[in-house]
């Protein structure tokens, strides 16, 4: 897999530290699955961590919780995803990245799409949490509504492929975006493009049409 876009450092540094929200969370597990790039660059930032940890003053934190943070510090990427991880058996379908296996019903052509407009559908994750968490199916030429971030908002291509005012995203390909960038991103592939999107707040619309369609969509 050709991997263009990646995640930013303080994506992943707050990944390593486990303060994202669990959609959050579950986006960067699944491009680290795609990416070993980004995977190193997590693997270095655990073992900063624990070398931060291992050189505090023994006095100043109880020996159980530095037991059970290096503990976690050991335990590999894949293990320390997100919360609650559920006993579903593991799927075969390689459009779906490991870590999401767990959250979805099947493979993604027989999920339940629901459709907000013509050509554009979602598919909730299982749980109600911070921001939004959820895959996105958009038709091939049409646009996602331009809008800006209260947060942050990642955006991770599983098929397909879009492009917006900040590149060309394909499969395997993570959109890192903070608060400071109005976007509209535009399906350039001639399959549907299905994205893995978690915000940490709700998006905020730009247009009129976004804004009245809002209510209905959640997002
Ligand atoms: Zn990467």
């Amino acid at each position: 897999m050709n991997i263009n876009h990646h995640l930013d450092d303080a994506t992943l540094m707050s990944y390593s530290a486990g303060s994202l929200s669990q959609g959050m969370a579950l986006v960067v597990a699944s491009h680290l699955a795609f990416c070993s790039a980004c995977r190193e660059r997590a693997e270095m930032n655990d073992a900063v961590g624990g070398v931060l940890l291992e050189s505090l003053d023994a006095e100043t934190i109880e020996d159980d919780m530095l037991a059970a943070i290096l503990a976690q510090i050991d335990e590999p990427l894949e293990r320390r995803i997100v919360e609650p991880r559920q006993a579903i058996p593991s799927l075969s379908d390689p459009e779906i990245p490991v870590p999401l296996n767990e959250y979805v019903s099947g493979p993604l052509d027989q999920l339940e799409w629901k459709r907000i407009v013509p050509g554009v559908a979602y598919y909730d994750m299982p749980w109600q949490g911070r921001g939004v968490s959820r895959l996105l199916r958009i038709a091939p030429g049409k646009s996602m509504l331009t809008h800006t971030h209260n947060g942050n908002e990642l955006t991770l291509v599983l098929r397909g492929s879009f492009s917006d005012e900040v590149g060309r995203f394909c499969r395997g390909d993570i959109a890192d975006l903070d608060d400071q960038i109005e976007h509209q991103p535009l399906v350039d592939s001639d399959e549907d493009c299905i994205c893995l999107i978690a915000t940490d707040a709700p998006l905020r619309f730009t247009t009129l049409f976004g804004k009245l369609v809002q209510p209905m969509t959640g997002f």
